[in-house]
């Protein structure tokens, strides 16, 4: 990918500098195209928490409203009338959806949530045999994935702990590293089905170099599912190309659908198009042409649709549409781009005013993180502390301090009001 230099932000520590970042900024328009909300001193707030639920697109509004409006005209003529039917509201996002997580339109959906796409997935891709039953997990995972998993592994008779090999960072280190994933799928990958990852961890933000992974994991045999969560709408991702057998995301995070938004799942195709695949069955995955012929018989249409259960929750859908057109708009590479410059001036400002007093759990490296940099803040109430400066973060229990700046909405303004803020917490702002 092609990242410009990053200018050099030593010593600048001025708000001035800031304000200068921001006129230059050629996506900062699109920050008009978001509600930000203020606080109560009625000024905008620095948003820094995309990585827990984004900002809401204005347009989003004028979404949902259609869909009520249809509602209400329409009744149960909604489903099959005149212009965007609900019927198959589920092919509307897929071209938008596939370009963002490098996906073939056939080979994504969206649907349900987070993590009962991982369930669905489970059902399909976790199957263990004499020979192979682990599952290999990255720690720190977030805790829904890992009782998705113990779950999957207790429905088939197997006891979670000794079926479940977690692979940790090694001592004195924050996250894991690819080599060591890679030494462990060479030593145990004959016994292990399942390989589970995160692209870009919640907790750290280490982003994983996934094309390294799915090549050590095609390597040993073993199927690739990854939890998208904080990686789709924050880095480039092509999954399609690299063979990932499965994935499941959330679209209320980065791509900012809002609260109750529909989750997203990619299905790679050589396994999509395969109907004799074991699978949760509903009469959404039926090939919509005999749907409502009621057959007894569940025949899955041949795509990710395949593994829809229920009729789709369209109030929810509804958001998924002008979230994406943003995305659509600017593409992620130049988002990308953005961020990097976004993230960096965050990480040298933390340098310059709060120096060795926090500890960075993110790497150092752009490439190896999203926009998200997460330090451990020894002292307590850093949150609040926060909050009444106006800037909105969140913590992971116990210490962690997420900070994470998002391309679409956040600027060089916000960002410096973020890391001053911490400084002055910490007692240890210059200026
Ligand atoms: C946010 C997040 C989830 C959320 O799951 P839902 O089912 O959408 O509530 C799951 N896993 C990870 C890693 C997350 O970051």
């Amino acid at each position: 990918m092609n990242v410009r230099l990053e200018p050099d932000f030593r010593g600048r520590t001025e708000e001035g500098f800031a304000r200068e970042l921001d006129a230059v900024d050629s996506l900062r328009a699109y920050r008009q195209r978001f509600h930000l909300p203020v606080g109560p001193d009625g000024r905008e707030l620095a948003y820094l928490c995309g990585n827990s639920l984004g900002l809401m697109p204005r347009a989003s509004r004028v979404a949902v409203e259609q869909e009520l409006r249809r509602w209400a005209e329409m009744g149960v003529a909604g489903w099959f009338d005149g212009p965007s039917p609900w019927f198959d509201c589920d092919q509307r996002d897929r071209e938008a959806l596939g370009r963002l997580v490098g996906g073939l339109r056939h080979e994504v959906v969206a649907m349900n949530a987070l993590t009962v796409n991982l369930h669905l997935m489970l059902a399909t891709f976790y199957r263990p045999s004499s020979a192979r039953h682990l599952v290999l997990v990255d720690a720190p995972m977030f805790p829904s994935d890992r009782y998705a998993v113990a779950s999957h592994l207790r429905h088939r008779g197997i006891d979670p702990e000794p079926a479940t090999v977690r692979l940790s960072p090694r001592p004195g280190e924050s996250f894991l590293r690819e080599e060591d994933l890679e030494d462990a799928l060479l030593e145990r990958g004959g016994a292990i089905a399942l390989v589970l990852v995160s692209g870009v961890n919640y907790l750290t933000g280490h982003a994983f170099d996934l094309e390294r992974v799915a090549e050590a994991t095609r390597r040993a045999g073993c199927i690739l599912g990854l939890d998208l969560a904080h990686a789709v709408g924050n880095v480039p991702l092509r999954l399609h190309e690299w063979g990932v057998d499965f994935a499941v995301w959330c679209h209320y995070k980065y791509v900012n659908a809002g609260p109750g938004a529909p989750g997203g799942c990619f299905v790679h195709e050589r396994h999509s198009r395969d109907v004799t695949l074991p699978r949760m069955g509903g009469w959404w995955g039926n090939d919509p042409e005999t749907r409502f012929e009621m057959r007894p018989r569940f025949e899955p249409r041949p795509d990710a649709l395949g593994w829809q259960i229920s009729s789709p929750v369209v109030l929810a859908n509804a958001t998924l549409g002008p979230a994406l057109e943003l995305f659509e708009e600017v593409g992620i590479e130049r988002l990308r781009e953005k961020s990097i410059r976004l993230t960096g001036y965050l990480e040298s400002l933390l340098k310059e005013l709060v120096g060795e007093s926090v500890e960075m759990l993110t790497p150092r490296e752009a490439m190896r993180r999203g926009c998200q940099l997460s330090v451990r803040i020894g002292e307590p109430g850093v949150e609040r502390a926060l909050a009444t400066a106006g800037v909105v973060c969140d913590v992971r229990e116990p210490d962690v301090v997420r900070l994470a700046p998002a391309p679409l909405y956040n600027s060089f303004h916000d960002v410096w009001r973020g890391a001053k803020a911490v400084a002055e917490f910490l007692g240890t702002g210059r200026e």
